[in-house]
């Protein structure tokens, strides 16, 4: 017994190694890389189930590096947090989202993510307003999506960046909800547009009983502050009939669209009968 314990903790200190010599490999790899060109976004939308219309679609962060091919924004954007270039990957990518957006209908908005580094420094997102205030789009076609950890971590700052962001007209949307620590405490303290209920509620809701029951009360309580309520890793029709009967409008996951490139959104939406 004491020889296979020890082979355990052996185990898991090399796993540990790894993971941290591959996030410093991350680290010094995204220190040279070239934002501009080996960043883009893909794009996944968010349906009206009613009138099965795009109401926006969601930017997603890819990194096609040179060195280490592609690397999943779930490995990226924390080591881009942690080693300070955040902001500025941020600010280069909206950049391009904004392009995009451009482009749309004027009735299809813009979803873009924002990490907790970016919505804790007044000065990004002043930097932020102003290339919306530069870019010319109704900042009303514009909604950032923030996880409830952010705005746990600096209640008063992250409330502060929301506000101006809100006296702009830009909508908010708290992602991921009900993953984490329960913020139903807070939920009504900030100025919040909508919620995303968080992928892992959704994967067994047609199965499992408690799911649906929790579901249900996310969207009584969307119902009650008068935000919109937008499910997130709709895979399954079984799950979206579930999903609509429980009162969801908006929805997102592969069902409809995995995220795709910029190029193929104009046809995404002639389907639609949105052009
Ligand atoms: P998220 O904001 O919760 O984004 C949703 C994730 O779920 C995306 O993964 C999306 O591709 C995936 N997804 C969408 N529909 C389905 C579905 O039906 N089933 C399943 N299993 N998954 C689905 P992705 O693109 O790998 O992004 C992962 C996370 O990385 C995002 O989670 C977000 O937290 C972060 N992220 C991505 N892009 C950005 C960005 O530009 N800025 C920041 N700060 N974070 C980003
Ligand atoms: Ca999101
Ligand atoms: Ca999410
Ligand atoms: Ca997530």
């Amino acid at each position: 017994a004491k020889s296979h314990h020890r082979g355990t903790a052996i185990l898991f200190t090399a796993q540990h190694e790894t993971d941290l010599r591959s996030q410093s490999l991350i680290e010094q790899t995204l220190r040279h890389a070239d934002l501009e060109a080996e960043f883009e976004l893909v794009y996944q939308p968010i349906m009206d189930v009613t009138s099965t219309k795009v109401v926006a679609f969601e930017a997603l962060a890819r990194w096609d590096s040179p060195h280490l091919g592609r690397v999943s924004p779930m490995d990226f954007i924390p080591v881009a947090e942690r080693s300070g270039l955040i902001q500025e990957l941020t600010r280069s990518l909206f950049a391009k989202a904004l392009s995009a957006l451009e482009g749309w209908p004027e009735d299809v908005a813009l979803s873009f993510n924002l990490s907790t580094c970016d919505i804790a420094a007044p000065a990004a997102m002043a930097q932020m307003a102003g290339l919306i205030t530069s870019s010319g789009v109704r900042p009303e076609r514009i909604l950032f999506e923030v996880t409830e950890t952010a705005l746990m971590r600096d209640c008063a700052d992250a409330r502060q960046s929301l506000m101006s962001l809100k006296a702009l007209n830009i909508a908010i949307a708290i992602d991921d909800f009900g993953n984490g620590y329960s913020s139903l405490s807070y939920v009504h303290k900030l100025p919040l547009d909508k919620l995303k209920i968080d992928r892992s509620f959704i994967a067994d809701v047609a199965t499992d009983q408690a799911c649906r029951d929790i579901v249900r009360s996310i969207v009584d309580l969307c119902r009650n502050l008068r935000i919109a309520c937008i499910v997130e890793g709709v895979e399954t029709q079984e799950q979206m009939l579930v999903l609509r009967s429980l009162g969801c409008l908006f929805m997102q996951g592969y069902l409809f669209s995995r995220p795709m490139p910029l190029a193929e959104v104009a046809a995404f939406l002639k389907a639609c009968d949105q052009s």
